[in-house]
């Protein structure tokens, strides 16, 4: 058995007032080779042999005092089950070919929350930076929870199985304002220090995360790319549904890491952890 990766904690202040961010891994996915090369389509990266070397699957907690803020739920072990698959036979079948997921169920968000102290009751927000499976398969964890997702998310979904959602689940979908650097904002907390920011590309209405820190910016990015090479290298990974849109973000992602030192966090980037808890901001 796979043990438990240990969680990632590190501590901010917002006008000195300390907040924990957490980053939690639930299991391991890995993708087809060709699936982080632009060049590269649906069809190619189906028919690829060739894995990738496996990626975490990070989710993130913020303990707040308005609240605790979980961003995105992980996987839950019954994705490594055929049948799990059968509700979209489209969408499902694909998501077959092209990922092989790891992890046991001690790794799920509810269990792992459980060990560190937190009833998944006392989640206030789940913020769904997008509605792929490997996202939003905890879900199940977190009825009480409001769950946030872009109204253009829900209604343009891309690669994601609606199937897979709580039954009779009812997101916010919220619709952003303006924002000086990204496409709109959402401002979660009431100083507007956490503020969800659009961050289309990878789907339509993928969105991310800022915590504005006295000292830091943070950017919780799900998958705006793979890691933060990509973002550095300005590569996008095979499967986005606007690779033209996706470097657009890259670029606004830019643009506020040159304005005060920002820790760049994606989903799927084993450093992830590590730049959290080391404060390390990427140099653009
Ligand atoms: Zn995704």
């Amino acid at each position: 058995m796979t043990p438990t990766l240990p969680i990632q904690t590190t501590e901010f202040k917002i006008e000195g007032i300390p907040v924990k961010v957490h980053g939690i891994r639930t299991g391991t996915v890995q993708v087809k080779k060709s699936h982080r090369d632009p060049s590269q389509g649906m069809l190619q990266i189906m028919v690829d042999f060739h894995w990738a070397d496996p990626m975490p699957i990070y989710c993130w907690l913020i303990e707040h005092p308005e609240g605790n803020i979980l961003i995105d739920t992980g996987e839950n072990v019954q994705v490594k089950e055929n049948w799990y698959f059968d509700c979209d036979p489209t969408v499902g079948f694909a998501n077959q070919k092209i990922l092989k997921f790891e992890l046991e169920r001690e790794m799920e968000i509810g269990r792992q929350l459980y060990r560190i102290g937190i009833d998944t009751d006392d989640i206030d927000w789940i913020i769904l930076t997008h509605l792929h499976i490997d996202h939003t398969d905890g879900l199940m964890y977190f009825p009480r929870s409001e769950v946030i997702v872009s109204q253009a998310e829900w209604d343009r979904p891309y690669g994601s199985m609606k199937c897979l959602l709580p039954p009779g689940m009812r997101p916010n979908k919220i619709i952003y304002e303006k924002d000086p650097v990204f496409l709109g904002q959402y401002p979660l907390t009431s100083d507007g220090r956490i503020r969800i920011v659009a961050t289309p590309g990878h789907t339509y209405g993928h969105q991310s995360v800022i915590l504005e820190a006295d000292e830091h910016t943070v950017f919780f990015a799900g998958d705006v790319s793979f890691d933060q090479e990509q973002l550095l290298t300005d590569r996008v990974g095979g499967i986005h549904v606007d690779k033209k849109l996706s470097k657009d973000t890259y670029e606004r992602v830019r643009i506020l890491a040159q304005a005060r030192p920002m820790i760049y966090l994606p989903s799927h980037d084993w450093k992830s952890g590590e730049r959290l808890v080391g404060r390390e901001a990427v140099v653009v």
